[in-house]
Protein backbone atom coordinates (compact mmCIF):
# COMPACT_ATOMS: atom_id res chain seq x y z
CA UNK A 1 0.00 0.00 0.00
CA UNK A 2 1.52 3.34 -0.40
CA UNK A 3 1.58 5.95 1.45
CA UNK A 4 1.34 10.24 1.41
CA UNK A 5 3.47 13.31 3.31
CA UNK A 6 2.23 16.50 1.87
CA UNK A 7 5.53 18.34 1.37
CA UNK A 8 4.62 21.56 3.31
CA UNK A 9 8.16 22.41 3.83
CA UNK A 10 8.94 22.30 0.34
CA UNK A 11 6.05 24.25 -0.35
CA UNK A 12 6.63 26.66 1.91
CA UNK A 13 9.83 27.33 0.66
CA UNK A 14 8.57 27.91 -3.19
CA UNK A 15 6.27 29.97 -1.80
CA UNK A 16 7.68 32.21 1.31
CA UNK A 17 11.93 31.61 0.55
CA UNK A 18 11.83 31.61 -3.39
CA UNK A 19 9.06 33.59 -4.72
CA UNK A 20 8.28 35.89 -1.57
CA UNK A 21 4.58 35.63 -2.14
CA UNK A 22 2.96 37.72 0.24
CA UNK A 23 5.77 40.30 -0.60
CA UNK A 24 4.46 40.31 -4.12
CA UNK A 25 0.63 39.74 -3.07
CA UNK A 26 0.11 42.62 -0.35
CA UNK A 27 0.23 45.19 -2.99
CA UNK A 28 -3.08 43.47 -4.25
CA UNK A 29 -5.98 44.71 -2.53
CA UNK A 30 -7.73 41.82 -1.87
CA UNK A 31 -4.72 40.28 -0.15
CA UNK A 32 -3.65 42.95 1.41
CA UNK A 33 -3.76 41.26 4.29
CA UNK A 34 -1.79 37.91 3.89
CA UNK A 35 0.28 36.76 5.32
CA UNK A 36 3.02 33.53 5.68
CA UNK A 37 1.55 31.80 9.07
CA UNK A 38 -2.24 32.03 7.36
CA UNK A 39 -0.61 30.43 4.57
CA UNK A 40 0.85 27.99 6.21
CA UNK A 41 -1.87 26.77 8.63
CA UNK A 42 -4.55 26.75 5.61
CA UNK A 43 -1.89 24.27 3.76
CA UNK A 44 -1.30 22.28 6.89
CA UNK A 45 -5.23 21.46 6.82
CA UNK A 46 -5.44 20.78 3.33
CA UNK A 47 -2.60 18.68 4.00
CA UNK A 48 -4.35 16.63 6.24
CA UNK A 49 -7.60 16.63 4.34
CA UNK A 50 -5.61 15.29 1.05
CA UNK A 51 -3.94 12.63 3.14
CA UNK A 52 -6.19 11.74 5.66
CA UNK A 53 -9.82 11.71 3.38
CA UNK A 54 -9.13 11.78 -0.07
CA UNK A 55 -5.98 9.18 -0.56
CA UNK A 56 -7.46 6.41 1.68
CA UNK A 57 -10.16 6.17 -1.43
CA UNK A 58 -7.47 6.11 -3.89
CA UNK A 59 -7.06 2.27 -4.56
CA UNK A 60 -10.38 1.53 -3.49
CA UNK A 61 -11.93 4.29 -5.87
CA UNK A 62 -9.67 3.00 -8.86
CA UNK A 63 -11.00 -0.80 -8.00
CA UNK A 64 -14.68 0.04 -8.16
CA UNK A 65 -15.07 2.75 -10.84
CA UNK A 66 -18.59 4.64 -11.49
CA UNK A 67 -21.64 2.63 -12.63
CA UNK A 68 -24.77 4.34 -14.33
CA UNK A 69 -27.78 3.11 -14.06
CA UNK A 70 -29.24 3.12 -17.66
CA UNK A 71 -32.76 3.58 -16.41
CA UNK A 72 -32.45 6.99 -14.26
CA UNK A 73 -29.19 8.12 -16.28
CA UNK A 74 -27.47 8.35 -12.38
CA UNK A 75 -24.13 7.71 -11.80
CA UNK A 76 -23.05 5.78 -8.79
CA UNK A 77 -19.24 7.17 -7.59
CA UNK A 78 -16.97 4.89 -5.90
CA UNK A 79 -17.68 4.12 -1.55
CA UNK A 80 -16.56 7.17 -0.02
CA UNK A 81 -16.14 9.80 -2.57
CA UNK A 82 -19.31 11.31 -2.03
CA UNK A 83 -19.09 11.30 2.06
CA UNK A 84 -15.36 12.84 1.19
CA UNK A 85 -16.97 15.39 -1.01
CA UNK A 86 -19.29 16.32 1.50
CA UNK A 87 -16.56 16.90 4.59
CA UNK A 88 -14.66 18.50 2.09
CA UNK A 89 -17.55 21.11 1.33
CA UNK A 90 -18.09 21.12 4.83
CA UNK A 91 -14.82 22.26 5.72
CA UNK A 92 -15.46 25.23 3.38
CA UNK A 93 -12.37 23.84 0.96
CA UNK A 94 -14.30 24.82 -2.26
CA UNK A 95 -14.50 28.58 -1.12
CA UNK A 96 -10.77 28.79 -0.77
CA UNK A 97 -10.21 31.27 -3.62
CA UNK A 98 -13.29 32.24 -4.49
CA UNK A 99 -14.71 36.11 -4.80
CA UNK A 100 -15.87 37.28 -1.15
CA UNK A 101 -18.72 38.48 -2.97
CA UNK A 102 -19.73 35.05 -3.45
CA UNK A 103 -19.15 33.41 -0.37
CA UNK A 104 -15.88 32.69 -0.94
CA UNK A 105 -13.10 33.49 1.20
CA UNK A 106 -11.04 35.44 -1.37
CA UNK A 107 -7.27 33.80 -0.65
CA UNK A 108 -5.10 34.19 -2.99
CA UNK A 109 -4.81 31.34 -5.82
CA UNK A 110 -1.51 30.37 -5.45
CA UNK A 111 -2.76 28.60 -1.70
CA UNK A 112 -5.37 26.63 -3.56
CA UNK A 113 -2.73 25.29 -5.99
CA UNK A 114 -0.89 24.48 -3.10
CA UNK A 115 -3.85 22.44 -2.03
CA UNK A 116 -4.74 21.44 -5.57
CA UNK A 117 -1.11 19.63 -5.51
CA UNK A 118 -1.79 17.65 -2.09
CA UNK A 119 -5.44 16.67 -3.57
CA UNK A 120 -3.72 15.11 -7.15
CA UNK A 121 -1.26 13.38 -5.01
CA UNK A 122 -4.01 11.82 -2.94
CA UNK A 123 -6.35 10.62 -5.34
CA UNK A 124 -6.48 12.67 -8.60
CA UNK A 125 -10.16 10.74 -10.33
CA UNK A 126 -11.81 12.22 -6.91
CA UNK A 127 -10.10 15.69 -7.44
CA UNK A 128 -11.58 16.08 -10.74
CA UNK A 129 -15.23 16.04 -9.33
CA UNK A 130 -14.37 19.47 -7.33
CA UNK A 131 -11.63 20.63 -9.53
CA UNK A 132 -13.56 21.00 -12.54
CA UNK A 133 -16.09 23.31 -10.57
CA UNK A 134 -13.39 25.97 -10.08
CA UNK A 135 -12.58 26.58 -14.62
CA UNK A 136 -16.82 26.84 -14.47
CA UNK A 137 -16.32 29.75 -11.82
CA UNK A 138 -13.81 31.25 -12.85
CA UNK A 139 -15.58 31.35 -16.61
CA UNK A 140 -18.88 32.34 -15.21
CA UNK A 141 -17.11 34.80 -13.04
CA UNK A 142 -15.27 36.38 -16.23
CA UNK A 143 -18.43 36.21 -18.49
CA UNK A 144 -21.45 35.14 -16.74
CA UNK A 145 -24.45 37.94 -16.60
CA UNK A 146 -25.48 39.41 -13.60
CA UNK A 147 -28.05 37.17 -12.96
CA UNK A 148 -26.29 33.71 -13.90
CA UNK A 149 -23.51 35.03 -11.63
CA UNK A 150 -26.06 35.67 -9.05
CA UNK A 151 -27.56 32.25 -9.44
CA UNK A 152 -24.81 30.12 -9.98
CA UNK A 153 -21.39 31.09 -8.55
CA UNK A 154 -22.46 30.89 -5.17
CA UNK A 155 -23.62 27.33 -4.95
CA UNK A 156 -20.42 26.71 -6.91
CA UNK A 157 -18.34 28.42 -4.32
CA UNK A 158 -19.59 26.73 -1.61
CA UNK A 159 -19.37 23.90 -3.33
CA UNK A 160 -23.20 22.31 -3.04
CA UNK A 161 -23.02 22.17 -7.21
CA UNK A 162 -20.27 21.14 -9.13
CA UNK A 163 -18.92 22.36 -13.02
CA UNK A 164 -18.36 20.45 -16.27
CA UNK A 165 -16.86 21.56 -19.49
CA UNK A 166 -18.75 19.94 -22.32
CA UNK A 167 -16.69 20.66 -25.63
CA UNK A 168 -15.71 17.45 -27.09
CA UNK A 169 -17.94 15.81 -29.34
CA UNK A 170 -17.91 11.99 -31.66
CA UNK A 171 -15.79 13.57 -34.57
CA UNK A 172 -14.46 16.95 -32.77
CA UNK A 173 -12.13 16.98 -30.44
CA UNK A 174 -8.98 19.13 -30.70
CA UNK A 175 -10.90 20.67 -34.00
CA UNK A 176 -13.59 22.53 -32.11
CA UNK A 177 -14.29 24.32 -35.35
CA UNK A 178 -16.43 20.67 -36.67
CA UNK A 179 -18.85 21.47 -33.51
CA UNK A 180 -22.60 20.40 -34.43
CA UNK A 181 -24.38 20.63 -30.67
CA UNK A 182 -27.19 23.43 -31.95
CA UNK A 183 -28.56 26.21 -29.87
CA UNK A 184 -32.27 27.48 -30.70
CA UNK A 185 -33.40 30.53 -29.52
CA UNK A 186 -36.53 30.65 -27.67
CA UNK A 187 -39.24 33.34 -27.62
CA UNK A 188 -38.10 33.96 -23.05
CA UNK A 189 -34.39 34.32 -24.03
CA UNK A 190 -33.41 31.03 -23.22
CA UNK A 191 -31.93 28.34 -25.77
CA UNK A 192 -33.00 24.55 -26.60
CA UNK A 193 -29.57 22.25 -27.22
CA UNK A 194 -29.57 19.22 -29.00
CA UNK A 195 -26.80 17.45 -29.51
CA UNK A 196 -24.00 14.70 -28.27
CA UNK A 197 -20.91 15.51 -26.25
CA UNK A 198 -18.23 12.72 -25.08
CA UNK A 199 -15.62 12.23 -22.59
CA UNK A 200 -16.92 14.91 -20.21
CA UNK A 201 -15.12 14.12 -16.67
CA UNK A 202 -17.49 14.23 -13.69
CA UNK A 203 -20.75 14.57 -16.07
CA UNK A 204 -23.03 12.93 -14.13
CA UNK A 205 -22.64 11.61 -10.63
CA UNK A 206 -24.07 11.71 -7.10
CA UNK A 207 -21.49 13.65 -5.32
CA UNK A 208 -23.74 17.45 -5.21
CA UNK A 209 -27.54 18.22 -6.32
CA UNK A 210 -26.90 20.07 -9.23
CA UNK A 211 -24.41 19.84 -11.97
CA UNK A 212 -23.70 23.27 -13.70
CA UNK A 213 -22.83 22.30 -17.62
CA UNK A 214 -20.99 24.84 -19.70
CA UNK A 215 -21.31 23.44 -22.90
CA UNK A 216 -20.03 24.91 -26.59
CA UNK A 217 -22.91 25.06 -29.42
CA UNK A 218 -23.47 26.66 -32.65
CA UNK A 219 -26.72 28.87 -33.36
CA UNK A 220 -28.53 28.25 -36.33
CA UNK A 221 -26.77 31.56 -38.32
CA UNK A 222 -23.24 30.90 -36.88
CA UNK A 223 -20.32 31.08 -38.83
CA UNK A 224 -18.82 28.16 -40.10
CA UNK A 225 -16.19 26.63 -37.74
CA UNK A 226 -14.60 28.33 -35.07
CA UNK A 227 -15.69 31.72 -34.97
CA UNK A 228 -19.21 30.45 -35.03
CA UNK A 229 -19.24 28.92 -31.46
CA UNK A 230 -21.46 29.79 -28.65
CA UNK A 231 -21.12 29.21 -24.95
CA UNK A 232 -24.46 27.95 -22.77
CA UNK A 233 -24.89 27.34 -19.13
CA UNK A 234 -26.99 24.14 -18.60
CA UNK A 235 -27.94 23.05 -15.21
CA UNK A 236 -28.44 19.36 -14.58
CA UNK A 237 -31.42 20.33 -12.85
CA UNK A 238 -33.28 23.66 -13.78
CA UNK A 239 -32.81 26.39 -11.25
CA UNK A 240 -35.83 28.43 -10.20
CA UNK A 241 -35.35 32.76 -9.55
CA UNK A 242 -35.03 32.24 -5.97
CA UNK A 243 -32.10 29.53 -6.20
CA UNK A 244 -33.94 26.85 -5.57
CA UNK A 245 -33.89 23.58 -7.60
CA UNK A 246 -36.95 23.15 -10.01
CA UNK A 247 -36.99 19.40 -12.36
CA UNK A 248 -34.67 17.98 -14.37
CA UNK A 249 -33.47 20.07 -17.54
CA UNK A 250 -32.98 17.44 -21.22
CA UNK A 251 -29.74 16.56 -20.64
CA UNK A 252 -28.00 13.04 -18.81
CA UNK A 253 -25.34 10.53 -19.10
CA UNK A 254 -25.94 7.90 -22.43
CA UNK A 255 -22.55 6.29 -20.96
CA UNK A 256 -19.61 5.84 -19.37
CA UNK A 257 -16.09 5.48 -20.79
CA UNK A 258 -14.22 2.44 -19.67
CA UNK A 259 -10.63 3.71 -19.10
CA UNK A 260 -7.11 3.04 -18.80
CA UNK A 261 -7.02 5.60 -15.10
CA UNK A 262 -8.79 7.33 -13.31
CA UNK A 263 -11.49 5.36 -13.01
CA UNK A 264 -13.10 7.05 -10.28
CA UNK A 265 -13.96 9.52 -12.24
CA UNK A 266 -17.12 9.35 -13.89
CA UNK A 267 -16.67 10.00 -18.04
CA UNK A 268 -19.77 10.54 -19.27
CA UNK A 269 -21.35 10.54 -22.56
CA UNK A 270 -23.99 13.66 -22.21
CA UNK A 271 -26.73 13.51 -24.68
CA UNK A 272 -28.76 16.91 -25.23
CA UNK A 273 -31.83 16.43 -26.25
CA UNK A 274 -33.44 20.23 -26.50
CA UNK A 275 -32.12 21.00 -22.65
CA UNK A 276 -33.03 24.58 -21.79
CA UNK A 277 -29.46 26.73 -21.40
CA UNK A 278 -28.82 30.38 -21.32
CA UNK A 279 -25.82 32.18 -23.46
CA UNK A 280 -22.62 33.20 -21.55
CA UNK A 281 -21.37 36.26 -23.06
CA UNK A 282 -21.15 37.13 -26.47
CA UNK A 283 -23.04 34.96 -29.41
CA UNK A 284 -19.98 33.04 -31.89
CA UNK A 285 -17.50 34.31 -28.89
CA UNK A 286 -17.91 30.94 -26.79
CA UNK A 287 -14.92 30.21 -27.35
CA UNK A 288 -13.17 33.13 -25.79
CA UNK A 289 -15.17 32.59 -22.78
CA UNK A 290 -14.99 29.08 -22.36
CA UNK A 291 -10.92 29.71 -22.87
CA UNK A 292 -11.36 31.03 -19.06
CA UNK A 293 -12.01 27.76 -18.29
CA UNK A 294 -9.46 25.75 -20.20
CA UNK A 295 -6.40 27.76 -19.26
CA UNK A 296 -7.60 27.73 -15.88
CA UNK A 297 -7.87 23.74 -16.54
CA UNK A 298 -4.73 23.56 -18.41
CA UNK A 299 -3.07 24.82 -15.55
CA UNK A 300 -4.79 22.10 -13.37
CA UNK A 301 -3.72 19.47 -14.93
CA UNK A 302 -0.30 20.17 -14.79
CA UNK A 303 -0.72 20.22 -11.35
CA UNK A 304 -2.80 16.67 -11.26
CA UNK A 305 1.08 15.64 -12.86
CA UNK A 306 2.99 17.30 -10.26
CA UNK A 307 0.70 15.56 -7.74
CA UNK A 308 1.49 12.45 -9.19
CA UNK A 309 5.50 13.03 -9.50
CA UNK A 310 5.29 13.95 -5.78
CA UNK A 311 3.32 10.81 -4.63
CA UNK A 312 5.37 7.89 -6.79
CA UNK A 313 8.68 9.79 -5.58
CA UNK A 314 7.72 9.11 -2.32
CA UNK A 315 6.64 5.85 -2.04
CA UNK A 316 9.47 4.88 -4.47
CA UNK A 317 12.11 6.58 -2.39
CA UNK A 318 10.89 4.60 0.81
CA UNK A 319 10.87 1.36 -1.07
CA UNK A 320 14.22 1.84 -2.19
CA UNK A 321 15.72 2.05 1.35
CA UNK A 322 13.97 -0.47 1.98
CA UNK A 323 14.08 -3.25 -0.56
CA UNK A 324 17.47 -5.39 0.05
CA UNK A 325 19.07 -6.73 -3.43
CA UNK A 326 22.79 -6.99 -4.76
CA UNK A 327 25.68 -5.26 -3.18
CA UNK A 328 26.95 -1.76 -4.46
CA UNK A 329 29.61 -1.73 -6.32
CA UNK A 330 31.98 0.14 -4.41
CA UNK A 331 31.87 -2.48 -1.37
CA UNK A 332 28.93 -3.67 1.21
CA UNK A 333 27.13 -0.86 2.58
CA UNK A 334 24.81 -2.77 4.98
CA UNK A 335 27.45 -4.84 6.37
CA UNK A 336 24.34 -6.58 8.77
CA UNK A 337 21.86 -6.94 6.16
CA UNK A 338 22.44 -9.60 3.52
CA UNK A 339 22.50 -7.16 0.59
CA UNK A 340 22.51 -3.27 0.02
CA UNK A 341 19.21 -1.71 -0.25
CA UNK A 342 18.92 -0.91 -3.65
CA UNK A 343 19.27 3.29 -3.38
CA UNK A 344 22.88 2.24 -3.36
CA UNK A 345 22.89 1.63 -7.03
CA UNK A 346 23.67 4.71 -9.29
CA UNK A 347 20.72 4.52 -11.57
CA UNK A 348 17.98 3.56 -8.79
CA UNK A 349 19.07 7.21 -7.58
CA UNK A 350 19.20 8.90 -10.99
CA UNK A 351 15.75 7.72 -11.13
CA UNK A 352 14.59 9.01 -7.88
CA UNK A 353 16.60 12.10 -8.08
CA UNK A 354 14.99 12.52 -11.31
CA UNK A 355 11.66 12.24 -10.22
CA UNK A 356 12.73 14.68 -7.31
CA UNK A 357 13.73 17.20 -9.49
CA UNK A 358 10.53 17.24 -12.03
CA UNK A 359 8.41 17.40 -9.05
CA UNK A 360 10.24 20.60 -7.42
CA UNK A 361 10.30 22.38 -10.14
CA UNK A 362 7.33 21.83 -11.60
CA UNK A 363 6.36 23.12 -7.63
CA UNK A 364 8.07 26.32 -8.59
CA UNK A 365 6.71 27.21 -11.83
CA UNK A 366 3.17 26.26 -10.84
CA UNK A 367 3.49 28.47 -8.22
CA UNK A 368 4.97 31.28 -9.99
CA UNK A 369 2.45 30.58 -12.57
CA UNK A 370 -0.29 30.67 -9.67
CA UNK A 371 0.49 33.91 -8.65
CA UNK A 372 1.14 35.54 -12.14
CA UNK A 373 -2.87 34.96 -12.05
CA UNK A 374 -2.94 36.50 -8.67
CA UNK A 375 -1.29 39.46 -10.24
CA UNK A 376 -3.23 39.29 -13.43
CA UNK A 377 -6.66 39.09 -11.72
CA UNK A 378 -5.69 41.58 -8.60
CA UNK A 379 -2.86 44.07 -9.09
CA UNK A 380 -3.56 47.62 -8.58
CA UNK A 381 -0.86 48.67 -11.67
CA UNK A 382 -2.20 47.98 -14.95
CA UNK A 383 0.86 47.34 -17.02
CA UNK A 384 1.84 44.58 -13.87
CA UNK A 385 -1.08 42.87 -14.81
CA UNK A 386 -0.65 42.65 -18.29
CA UNK A 387 2.71 41.99 -18.21
CA UNK A 388 1.43 38.75 -15.98
CA UNK A 389 -0.97 37.94 -18.26
CA UNK A 390 1.09 37.89 -20.65
CA UNK A 391 3.60 35.67 -18.94
CA UNK A 392 1.32 33.25 -17.85
CA UNK A 393 -0.38 32.82 -21.28
CA UNK A 394 3.50 32.09 -22.15
CA UNK A 395 4.02 29.78 -19.38
CA UNK A 396 0.41 27.74 -19.49
CA UNK A 397 1.15 24.99 -22.56
CA UNK A 398 4.60 24.77 -20.28
CA UNK A 399 2.91 23.65 -17.35
CA UNK A 400 0.18 21.58 -19.17
CA UNK A 401 2.70 19.93 -21.55
CA UNK A 402 6.42 19.61 -19.71
CA UNK A 403 4.68 18.83 -16.10
CA UNK A 404 2.53 16.15 -17.90
CA UNK A 405 5.27 14.60 -20.10
CA UNK A 406 7.43 14.77 -16.84
CA UNK A 407 5.09 13.14 -14.27
CA UNK A 408 4.51 10.50 -16.62
CA UNK A 409 8.00 9.74 -17.11
CA UNK A 410 8.58 10.14 -13.49
CA UNK A 411 5.51 7.33 -12.37
CA UNK A 412 6.97 5.22 -14.90
CA UNK A 413 10.57 5.60 -13.80
CA UNK A 414 9.40 5.42 -10.04
CA UNK A 415 7.52 2.29 -10.67
CA UNK A 416 10.93 0.68 -12.47
CA UNK A 417 12.06 1.50 -9.16
CA UNK A 418 9.87 -1.43 -7.30
CA UNK A 419 10.89 -3.96 -10.03
CA UNK A 420 7.94 -6.67 -10.52
CA UNK A 421 6.06 -5.54 -7.93
CA UNK A 422 5.79 -1.74 -9.18
CA UNK A 423 3.71 -3.77 -11.93
CA UNK A 424 1.87 -5.67 -9.35
CA UNK A 425 -1.74 -3.98 -7.88
CA UNK A 426 -0.95 -3.88 -4.10
CA UNK A 427 1.83 -1.42 -4.52
CA UNK A 428 -0.23 1.31 -5.89
CA UNK A 429 2.75 2.26 -8.89
CA UNK A 430 0.77 1.14 -11.69
CA UNK A 431 -1.75 3.03 -10.82
CA UNK A 432 0.15 5.98 -11.09
CA UNK A 433 0.98 5.31 -14.07
CA UNK A 434 -2.34 5.09 -15.86
CA UNK A 435 -3.63 7.65 -14.49
CA UNK A 436 -0.73 10.07 -15.34
CA UNK A 437 -1.31 8.66 -18.86
CA UNK A 438 -4.72 11.05 -19.16
CA UNK A 439 -2.87 14.02 -17.97
CA UNK A 440 -0.54 14.30 -21.67
CA UNK A 441 -4.08 14.26 -23.88
CA UNK A 442 -6.76 15.59 -22.41
CA UNK A 443 -7.24 19.71 -21.82
CA UNK A 444 -5.68 19.68 -25.55
CA UNK A 445 -3.21 17.36 -26.51
CA UNK A 446 0.66 17.95 -25.33
CA UNK A 447 0.91 18.36 -29.20
CA UNK A 448 -1.54 20.71 -29.20
CA UNK A 449 0.12 22.72 -26.34
CA UNK A 450 3.67 23.00 -28.34
CA UNK A 451 1.46 23.99 -31.37
CA UNK A 452 -0.06 26.67 -28.93
CA UNK A 453 3.48 27.54 -27.62
CA UNK A 454 5.55 27.98 -30.61
CA UNK A 455 3.00 28.92 -33.57
CA UNK A 456 1.01 31.51 -31.17
CA UNK A 457 2.83 32.05 -27.86
CA UNK A 458 6.17 32.55 -29.37
CA UNK A 459 6.18 33.24 -33.39
CA UNK A 460 2.86 34.55 -33.23
CA UNK A 461 4.33 37.48 -31.65
CA UNK A 462 7.62 37.68 -32.82
CA UNK A 463 9.36 36.51 -29.67
CA UNK A 464 8.08 39.49 -27.77
CA UNK A 465 6.70 37.00 -24.44
CA UNK A 466 9.45 34.77 -24.59
CA UNK A 467 11.82 38.03 -24.70
CA UNK A 468 10.12 38.97 -21.73
CA UNK A 469 11.13 36.24 -19.33
CA UNK A 470 14.39 36.09 -21.17
CA UNK A 471 14.88 39.42 -19.36
CA UNK A 472 14.16 37.39 -15.69
CA UNK A 473 16.61 35.10 -16.54
CA UNK A 474 18.76 38.00 -17.69
CA UNK A 475 18.70 39.49 -14.59
CA UNK A 476 19.29 36.59 -12.36
CA UNK A 477 22.34 35.85 -14.61
CA UNK A 478 23.78 39.50 -14.31
CA UNK A 479 22.64 39.37 -9.79
CA UNK A 480 24.44 36.02 -9.83
CA UNK A 481 27.18 36.05 -12.61
CA UNK A 482 29.83 37.13 -9.99
CA UNK A 483 29.34 34.39 -7.35
CA UNK A 484 31.53 31.28 -7.93
CA UNK A 485 29.69 28.83 -6.33
CA UNK A 486 26.27 29.98 -8.77
CA UNK A 487 28.35 29.50 -11.77
CA UNK A 488 27.44 25.28 -11.93
CA UNK A 489 24.20 27.05 -12.54
CA UNK A 490 23.89 30.10 -14.01
CA UNK A 491 26.16 29.06 -17.03
CA UNK A 492 24.09 26.40 -18.65
CA UNK A 493 21.43 28.37 -18.15
CA UNK A 494 22.97 31.64 -19.83
CA UNK A 495 23.99 29.24 -22.48
CA UNK A 496 20.54 28.23 -23.27
CA UNK A 497 18.96 31.51 -22.85
CA UNK A 498 21.44 32.92 -25.74
CA UNK A 499 20.91 29.81 -27.71
CA UNK A 500 17.19 30.02 -27.47
CA UNK A 501 17.37 33.42 -29.62
CA UNK A 502 19.03 31.95 -32.61
CA UNK A 503 17.39 28.42 -31.92
CA UNK A 504 13.77 30.14 -32.39
CA UNK A 505 14.25 32.63 -35.04
CA UNK A 506 15.70 29.66 -36.88
CA UNK A 507 12.71 27.95 -36.80
CA UNK A 508 10.63 30.55 -37.64
CA UNK A 509 12.23 31.63 -40.54
CA UNK A 510 12.69 28.30 -41.75
CA UNK A 511 8.23 27.86 -40.57
CA UNK A 512 7.85 31.11 -42.86
CA UNK A 513 8.86 29.34 -45.95
CA UNK A 514 6.74 26.02 -44.65
CA UNK A 515 4.82 25.93 -42.06
CA UNK A 516 5.28 21.94 -41.34
CA UNK A 517 8.75 23.37 -39.88
CA UNK A 518 6.83 24.33 -36.99
CA UNK A 519 5.03 21.74 -36.66
CA UNK A 520 7.72 19.07 -37.11
CA UNK A 521 9.70 20.86 -33.96
CA UNK A 522 7.19 21.66 -31.90
CA UNK A 523 7.23 18.94 -29.37
CA UNK A 524 10.98 19.37 -28.97
CA UNK A 525 10.98 23.45 -29.00
CA UNK A 526 8.39 23.05 -25.99
CA UNK A 527 10.72 20.34 -24.18
CA UNK A 528 13.95 23.07 -24.50
CA UNK A 529 11.94 25.91 -23.28
CA UNK A 530 10.29 23.88 -20.33
CA UNK A 531 14.50 23.39 -19.33
CA UNK A 532 14.77 27.16 -19.54
CA UNK A 533 12.28 27.78 -17.55
CA UNK A 534 13.06 25.07 -14.97
CA UNK A 535 16.62 26.20 -15.36
CA UNK A 536 15.61 29.64 -14.11
CA UNK A 537 13.99 28.23 -10.98
CA UNK A 538 16.46 25.74 -10.10
CA UNK A 539 19.23 28.18 -10.28
CA UNK A 540 17.10 30.52 -7.97
CA UNK A 541 16.18 27.73 -5.49
CA UNK A 542 19.99 27.40 -5.05
CA UNK A 543 20.67 30.73 -4.93
CA UNK A 544 18.35 31.06 -2.23
CA UNK A 545 19.67 27.41 -0.31
CA UNK A 546 23.82 29.09 -0.87
CA UNK A 547 22.88 32.16 0.73
CA UNK A 548 21.08 29.70 3.97
CA UNK A 549 24.23 28.03 4.16
CA UNK A 550 26.26 30.79 3.59
CA UNK A 551 24.15 32.20 6.53
CA UNK A 552 25.14 29.33 8.98
CA UNK A 553 22.27 27.20 8.20
CA UNK A 554 22.47 23.39 8.91
CA UNK A 555 19.21 22.37 8.15
CA UNK A 556 19.97 19.78 5.63
CA UNK A 557 17.20 21.08 3.40
CA UNK A 558 18.99 23.50 1.91
CA UNK A 559 21.72 20.57 1.47
CA UNK A 560 19.32 18.79 -0.89
CA UNK A 561 17.92 21.23 -2.67
CA UNK A 562 21.75 22.19 -3.74
CA UNK A 563 22.16 18.46 -4.47
CA UNK A 564 18.71 18.06 -6.57
CA UNK A 565 19.70 21.37 -8.53
CA UNK A 566 23.55 20.04 -9.25
CA UNK A 567 21.77 16.63 -10.53
CA UNK A 568 18.92 18.42 -12.54
CA UNK A 569 21.77 20.63 -14.34
CA UNK A 570 23.95 17.91 -14.75
CA UNK A 571 21.95 14.95 -15.90
CA UNK A 572 18.32 16.34 -17.25
CA UNK A 573 19.09 19.72 -18.70
CA UNK A 574 21.67 18.45 -21.14
CA UNK A 575 18.46 16.88 -22.88
CA UNK A 576 18.55 20.30 -24.47
CA UNK A 577 21.38 20.10 -26.56
CA UNK A 578 19.63 16.82 -28.45
CA UNK A 579 16.42 18.33 -28.60
CA UNK A 580 17.42 21.27 -30.87
CA UNK A 581 19.37 18.72 -32.50
CA UNK A 582 15.91 16.42 -33.70
CA UNK A 583 14.06 20.20 -33.72
CA UNK A 584 16.36 21.38 -36.24
CA UNK A 585 16.33 18.20 -38.03
CA UNK A 586 13.42 19.59 -39.96
CA UNK A 587 10.02 18.31 -41.69
CA UNK A 588 11.43 16.84 -44.43
CA UNK A 589 12.04 13.48 -42.80
CA UNK A 590 9.02 13.03 -41.15
CA UNK A 591 7.12 14.31 -44.47
CA UNK A 592 8.69 12.84 -47.45
CA UNK A 593 7.89 9.49 -46.06
CA UNK A 594 4.75 7.94 -47.99
CA UNK A 595 6.00 4.90 -48.49
CA UNK A 596 7.26 4.26 -45.18
CA UNK A 597 4.38 5.13 -43.94
CA UNK A 598 2.53 3.58 -46.84
C1 LIG B 1 -10.64 10.64 -19.67
C2 LIG B 1 -10.94 11.82 -20.53
C3 LIG B 1 -11.54 12.93 -19.97
C4 LIG B 1 -11.87 14.02 -20.77
N1 LIG B 1 -12.53 15.10 -20.22
C5 LIG B 1 -13.06 16.03 -21.05
C6 LIG B 1 -13.96 17.03 -20.56
O1 LIG B 1 -14.23 17.12 -19.35
N2 LIG B 1 -14.52 17.89 -21.45
C7 LIG B 1 -14.25 17.83 -22.78
O2 LIG B 1 -14.82 18.61 -23.53
N3 LIG B 1 -13.39 16.92 -23.29
C8 LIG B 1 -12.79 16.02 -22.45
N4 LIG B 1 -11.94 15.06 -22.96
C9 LIG B 1 -11.60 15.10 -24.37
C10 LIG B 1 -10.14 15.47 -24.61
O3 LIG B 1 -9.92 16.81 -24.33
C11 LIG B 1 -9.82 15.08 -26.08
O4 LIG B 1 -9.79 13.67 -26.11
C12 LIG B 1 -8.52 15.67 -26.56
O5 LIG B 1 -8.62 17.07 -26.66
C13 LIG B 1 -8.11 15.11 -27.92
O6 LIG B 1 -9.19 15.07 -28.80
P1 LIG B 1 -9.51 13.71 -29.57
O7 LIG B 1 -9.57 12.62 -28.57
O8 LIG B 1 -10.68 13.90 -30.43
O9 LIG B 1 -8.23 13.45 -30.49
P2 LIG B 1 -8.00 14.05 -31.96
O10 LIG B 1 -8.32 15.49 -31.98
O11 LIG B 1 -8.70 13.18 -32.93
O12 LIG B 1 -6.44 13.88 -32.11
C14 LIG B 1 -5.82 12.62 -32.43
C15 LIG B 1 -4.32 12.83 -32.52
O13 LIG B 1 -4.03 13.76 -33.57
C16 LIG B 1 -3.24 14.83 -33.08
N5 LIG B 1 -3.60 16.06 -33.76
C17 LIG B 1 -4.83 16.57 -33.99
N6 LIG B 1 -4.75 17.74 -34.61
C18 LIG B 1 -3.44 18.01 -34.78
C19 LIG B 1 -2.70 19.07 -35.34
N7 LIG B 1 -3.28 20.14 -35.86
N8 LIG B 1 -1.36 18.98 -35.34
C20 LIG B 1 -0.73 17.92 -34.79
N9 LIG B 1 -1.38 16.89 -34.24
C21 LIG B 1 -2.71 16.94 -34.23
C22 LIG B 1 -3.55 14.89 -31.59
O14 LIG B 1 -2.50 15.51 -30.87
C23 LIG B 1 -3.71 13.42 -31.25
O15 LIG B 1 -2.47 12.85 -31.02
C24 LIG B 1 -11.55 14.00 -22.15
C25 LIG B 1 -10.93 12.87 -22.70
C26 LIG B 1 -10.64 11.79 -21.93
C27 LIG B 1 -10.02 10.58 -22.56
Amino acid sequence: MPSYTPPLRDMQFVLHEVLNVTDELKVCPPHAEIDADTINAVLEEGGKFAAGVAFPLNISGDAEGCVLDKTTHEVRTPSGFKAAYQTYVDGGWPALSCDPEYGGQGLPFVVNQCFYEMLNSANQAWTMYPGLSHGAYECLHAHGSPEQKALYLPKLTSGEWTGTMCLTEPHCGTDLGLLRTKAEPQADGSYRITGQKIFISAGEHDMAANIVHLVLARLPDAPKGSKGISLFLVPKFHVNADGSLGGRNGIHCGGLEHKMGIHGNATAQMVLDGAVGTLVGQPHKGLQAMFVMMNAARLGVGNQSLGLTEVAFQNALAYAKDRLQMRSLTGTKAKDKEADPIIVHPDVRKMLLTAKAYAEGGRALLCYSAVLLDKELHHPDEKVRADSAELLALLTPIVKAFLTDNGFNAAVMCQQVYGGHGFIKEWGMEQFVRDARINMIYEGTNTVQSLDLLGRKVLGNNGASLKKFAKLIGRLVEEEGVNEKMAEFINPLAGLGEQMTKFTTEIGFKGFQNPDEVGAAAVDYLRVAGHLVFGYFFARMASVALKQIAAGSTDPFYTAKLQTARFYFAKLFPETATLMRTARAGSRVLMDTDAALA
